[in-house]
């Protein structure tokens, strides 16, 4: 018999109607599970008691036959969105022993649903970062090796712990958050799917901000099915979140048709940048195979601003960080150095609580706004967003979705691109474009490298249209024939 943590949501919740097992059955195995991986450090609060009760208290439903779509699913949450009553860090010494005495809407969206909370999923410091290697609770490891190297690699970040512990097949599936790319790339470093909907799809009430014009919440999983499942869940108008959008939610899961015929695939030719890996080319290549065997047609498009889109990501991203980032003084949440009078403790406080990225973010970020600098380059950044946004929607009248890589290289060694952080930004090269234009995008895992290990084609859909998103994606993900860990 198949293992229970081996199952899609899908087959689990089938697997549940059936009555094959219980949910605290399945949640059993997944808190076991943890136990056995607890290395990878995926997440930063286990929560086992409260998963247990979740669990009783889904089969007392499903046995009175009040069961909700997402009954008895033990997930893994960001710990970027408030959870009432569990500690939230944002895997940040600042906000250490913080526990919120209110729930997300996101979360309490998948509580409403019927969802198991396991635990607090460990990222990058305020979900600064592309490695995972930014948190003060400490690296999170990807289950994937080399062949034949022990080698400890990144799972991509900042919803590294996320996208870990599904692949580890300790959670099914997780929330994630993507400013710049944080639920794709990690997705595609630990071979598993994410989804980044449009901005304003999910509400962002309770999630800890990092760069609120760009933030969005969104989720990962084993397969693209599963990803629509979840993102029904969480997607909505919220009154609590003023972008939030007032837009009828479609049924994801039905958008999987697998029927893409006549399709219109655009193949962004500025995505084909100098350096890049043969082995990236090559299943670029394969997936455009893929879609035109499925019936699409494939033409290549221009982004031209494409190459703006690292620097203008790295001045606004920045410059809404250092603003959201002002309210952690020592007073009103989690960590206080109690040193000296007032000023020295904001002073010593925010020194000791916050890590170097998010340092070096606060500081890019305060220069980039101060007077004098605002209009060279926020103001700017903005202007070169909106040329970005552009590019998007003159290729969209020629095509359905793009597909591009997700990332420029598979997961590489922690410690790797620590030394210089402009290197680390490359990472984010291919994902930041969509984020800038606030439009939904996919990673689907499509082959190996090399090494063995594994690599994601990204598929961009036009605004509001995350069911062409899923439904491309889903096409990729069973022409691949892409095995999991
Ligand atoms: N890696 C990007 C950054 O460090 C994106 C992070 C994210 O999407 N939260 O800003």
């Amino acid at each position: 018999m198949t293992k229970l943590t081996d199952l899609t949501i899908e087959q689990a919740l089938n697997g549940l109607n059936n009555k094959d097992f219980t949910a605290v059955e399945l949640t059993q195995v997944h808190i076991d599970a943890m136990g056995v991986h607890k290395g990878l450090n995926a997440y930063i609060t286990d929560t086992p008691e409260l998963a247990l009760e979740q669990a009783s208290a889904s089969d007392v439903r499903r046995a009175s036959g009040d069961a909700r779509p997402l009954d008895g699913i033990p997930l893994a949450i960001k710990d970027l969105f408030c959870t009432n009553g569990v500690q939230t860090t944002a895997a940040s010494r600042i906000l250490d022993g913080f526990i919120p005495q209110y729930e997300s809407t996101v979360t309490q969206k998948l509580f409403d649903d019927g969802i198991v909370m396991l635990g607090k999923a460990n990222l990058d410091e305020f979900a600064m970062g592309s490695a995972n290697t930014t948190s003060y609770y400490g690296n999170v490891i990807n289950p994937w090796k080399r062949d034949g190297d022990d080698a400890e690699l990144t799972p991509g970040g900042s919803s590294g712990g996320s996208a870990a512990a599904v692949a580890a097949r300790i959670a099914m599936g997780a929330t994630g958050t993507d400013t710049g790319g944080s639920i794709r790339q990690p997705a595609a470093f630990c071979g598993i799917s994410g989804i980044k909907p449009t901005y304003g799809r999910c509400s962002r009430w309770g999630t800890i901000a990092f760069a609120s014009s760009l933030d969005q919440a969104g989720t990962l999983a084993r397969s693209v099915k599963d990803n629509a499942l979840l993102l029904q869940s969480i997607s909505g108008y919220d009154a609590k979140d003023s972008t939030s959008a007032n837009k009828a939610v479609p049924d994801f899961a039905a958008a999987l048709t697998g029927d893409i015929k006549g399709k219109v695939i655009g193949i962004p030719k500025e995505y084909r940048m100098d350096g890049m890996p043969d082995e990236i080319e090559k299943l670029w290549q394969q997936g455009i195979e893929w879609l035109e065997a499925a019936g699409a047609t494939t033409i290549e498009v221009s982004l031209p601003h494409t190459k703006y889109a690292l620097p203008t990501y790295y001045v606004i991203a920045p410059a809404e960080a250092s603003s959201n980032l002002a309210r952690y003084d020592g007073v009103k949440f989690g960590y206080r150095a109690d040193e000296g009078d007032l000023t020295n403790m904001y002073e010593i406080t925010r020194a000791q609580g916050f890590g170097e990225e998010v340092k070096r973010r606060i500081m890019i970020g305060t220069y980039a706004l101060s007077s004098g600098y605002y209009d060279a380059y926020y103001i700017k950044a903005q202007k070169v967003r909106r040329l970005i946004s552009q590019d998007f929607i003159a290729a969209f009248e020629k095509c359905d979705v793009l597909l591009t890589p997700t990332a420029p290289s598979a997961a590489f060694a922690i410690g790797e691109n620590e030394d210089d952080p402009i290197k680390m930004y490359l990472n984010d090269v291919f994902t930041v474009p969509a984020s800038l234009a606030g439009l939904p995008a996919m990673s689907v895992p499509a082959g190996l490298d090399a090494g063995g290990l594994p690599l994601g084609l990204q598929v961009i859909g036009r605004a509001w249209d995350e069911e062409t998103v899923l439904k491309v994606s889903g096409v990729i993900e069973n022409l691949s024939g892409f095995k999991g860990l």
